[in-house]
């Protein structure tokens, strides 16, 4: 017999995403299982949950299901777990702590791809933000539409990196990388020997993004399972707002204002994945992609994963973006030990190393 009330937990989740703020949909889901499930009577619950069958009812979801199970078991749920530790903590000050822990930023853009500056200025104003480095990863030749680095333009742009480097101030500089397409096929859009060469590969999917939940699924952990990728970028394609005032341009090509719905994929396998092979989750701070969305970071968190906290900027002025997603990570209880660019650049640069050596 268990000591805790399912009903109770899933009220207790939903009055603690109210007083949050957290979106309607969501605390909507958790009220209405609990209704569902306190016109059954406990022993109908308890046989649903062995066997599996909670989700045949009007109202439950996947994850409510599994809070009920976790409940029933006698823990205290995962959800609710992470909202209580989040309780009470000054969001302001938790983002602020995870914001002054970053040391750099993973994912920016420059004027070589759809970015609307030159590497020198990008670099400047990370300097100027405090950042100890930047990882410079333009897009990759597939995406024609931001014009992809070719494999000659990439090795052009590392010669080109390291002069820059030699002229910023002590203590900061650039790191190479990319964010490579993650192809149908899962493969890696760009050269082996050049990938192997870059400090830090993102790899995002750009390109069929309603493929097929098993398909989107198998690409993505075939790209996972990559030694080359370090960093999974905005996992779910989303594009949740157009672009807040005042955020237009041409270094913003390729970004242009639209929502789109998330790409499905099964985000369990996902970051059991990642965590496997050692992939950092990006929490993409950009405002319209707010990606991955929060029910997923939680979810992340619980499966294991490290996380980069990046802007995908491509303008100066976004490098400062980082602070929304910090908000974001906050809010589901990221710690900053989990998170790759807290580290220094050296640590940074030892941990993708060695996922490339570890993998063969
Ligand atoms: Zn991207
Ligand atoms: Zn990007």
């Amino acid at each position: 017999m268990s000591a805790r009330d399912p009903v109770a937990d899933l009220r207790r989740i939903a009055f603690l995403l109210e007083r949050a703020n957290e979106a309607t949909y969501r605390v909507r889901a958790f009220r209405s299982a609990a209704t569902a499930l306190a016109a059954l009577p406990a022993a109908e619950v308890a046989e649903r949950t062995r066997a599996g069958t909670l989700t045949d009812l009007p109202g439950v979801g996947d994850v409510t299901a599994r809070c009920v199970t976790e409940s029933l078991a006698g823990e205290e749920p995962v959800y609710l777990r992470r909202l209580v530790a989040t309780e009470g903590v000054d969001l302001d000050e938790a983002a602020g702590a995870l914001r002054a822990a970053l040391r750099g930023d993973c994912h920016t853009h420059s004027d070589w791809s759809d970015g609307g500056s030159p590497i020198e200025e990008m670099a400047l104003a990370a300097v100027e933000l405090g950042h100890e480095y930047v990882v410079l990863t333009d897009h990759s030749p597939r995406l024609t539409v931001a014009r992809g680095l070719t494999a000659d333009r990439l090795r052009r742009q590392l010669d080109h990196v390291a002069a820059v480097n030699a002229a910023l101030p002590e203590g900061f500089r650039i790191l190479t990388g990319i964010e490579v397409d993650i192809l149908a096929d899962g493969t890696l859009d760009q050269d082996e020997e050049l990938l192997a060469r870059l400090d830090v590969v993102v790899g995002s999917v750009h390109s069929g993004l309603r493929d097929e939940r098993a398909r989107m699924t198998r690409r993505m952990l075939t790209a996972i399972a990559n030694p080359h990728l370090d960093i999974l970028g905005h996992c779910t394609g989303r594009m949740v707002s157009s672009r807040p005032a005042g955020v237009t341009g041409p270094g913003d090509k390729g970004h242009r204002a639209r929502t789109r719905a998330e790409s499905d994929f099964d985000a369990d396998a996902v970051f059991a994945a990642c965590t496997e092979h050692d992939v950092a989750v990006e929490i993409n701070s950009r405002p319209e992609r707010q990606d991955p969305p929060k029910r997923l970071i939680r979810r992340a968190l619980e499966a294991g994963c490290r996380f980069a906290i990046d802007t995908d900027a491509h303008a100066p002025g976004q490098l400062d973006w980082q602070r929304f997603g910090c908000v974001r990570a906050a809010l589901c209880g990221v710690p900053a030990d989990r998170v790759v660019n807290t580290w220094p650049a050296d640590r940074l640069l030892d941990w993708t190393r060695a996922r490339a050596r570890a993998s063969g």
